[in-house]
Parts: C-alpha cells; sequence; structure tokens
C-alpha cells in the first residue's frame, strides 16, 4: 500500500520563526527537524531523540518516529547558505513527508523555502 502522504499549504509565523531561531543557535552545526500540521497548517516541530547534528547533514532518525499522522516533513538547515536541497536531501524527501523546509545563512524571514518530496519549490504561505 502506497504510504499517503500529507500535505500543509501553510505554517504559522511563530512556527517558521522558531525554526530560524533553531537554525541559528545550533550554526555551524545543522538543525533538523519533524514538521507537524493540523488542518494543513503547519503549528509545531518536533525534535527527534537522537537526532544527530554534525557539521555536515541532520540525519533524520527515521526508526525513532513515533507513529503520528499530523506530520507532514521535515525542516533542516544549511549552515553553507546555499538555499537548495542537495541530492541528498532529495533521495531522503522522496522517502519520507510531504513538505520540506531548508533554511540557509544568515536565518532572517526571507532565509528559508519549502520543497516538494521531488525537491521542487513549492509555496508555503505564512500565516498569523
Ligand atoms: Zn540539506
Amino acid at each position: 500500500m502506497p504510504l499517503k502522504r500529507k500535505r500543509a499549504r501553510a505554517i504559522k509565523r511563530e512556527t517558521i520563526e522558531m525554526i530560524l531561531e533553531a537554525s541559528r543557535d545550533v550554526h555551524p552545526n545543522e538543525f533538523g527537524a519533524i514538521l507537524r500540521a493540523e488542518e494543513g497548517v503547519i503549528t509545531e516541530i518536533m525534535l527527534l531523540p537522537g537526532t544527530i547534528s554534525g557539521s555536515r547533514s541532520a540525519i533524520f532518525q527515521l526508526h525513532m518516529l513515533p507513529i503520528d499522522f499530523t506530520v507532514v516533513g521535515t525542516a533542516h538547515s544549511h549552515p553553507s547558505g546555499s538555499i537548495s536541497p542537495s541530492g541528498a536531501d532529495i533521495a531522503f524527501f522522496q522517502k519520507f513527508g510531504y513538505i520540506h523546509i531548508i533554511t540557509g545563512v544568515p536565518f532572517d524571514k526571507d532565509s528559508w523555502r519549502a520543497f516538494d518530496l521531488y525537491g521542487e519549490p513549492i509555496n508555503l504561505e505564512v500565516v498569523d
């Protein structure tokens, strides 16, 4: 049975701000988290137990994921500053979730983009 992937059309302003702030805090290491949504709006991030933030890439330990149908995707930072998914990112996106946020230096309000599971940019509205 194919995995049914949950979509989201928007993110709460405080949630994207929290992701950018966390990205800044762990810089120059990489930040990684799971995104949860309610009724199509991303409202919460969840750090995985055992998520490793290395200087090269955050490793999402999917076997540690609780069964949680509010999960829609992931967020991670690119300490390099490039806000484009790497080949490894896209391979990962296709295994899990639907919406993937990447943040980059300097982690201000414009330093992020959302991508679908193929690594194509998608429009994610910011709502209050
Ligand atoms: Zn990446």
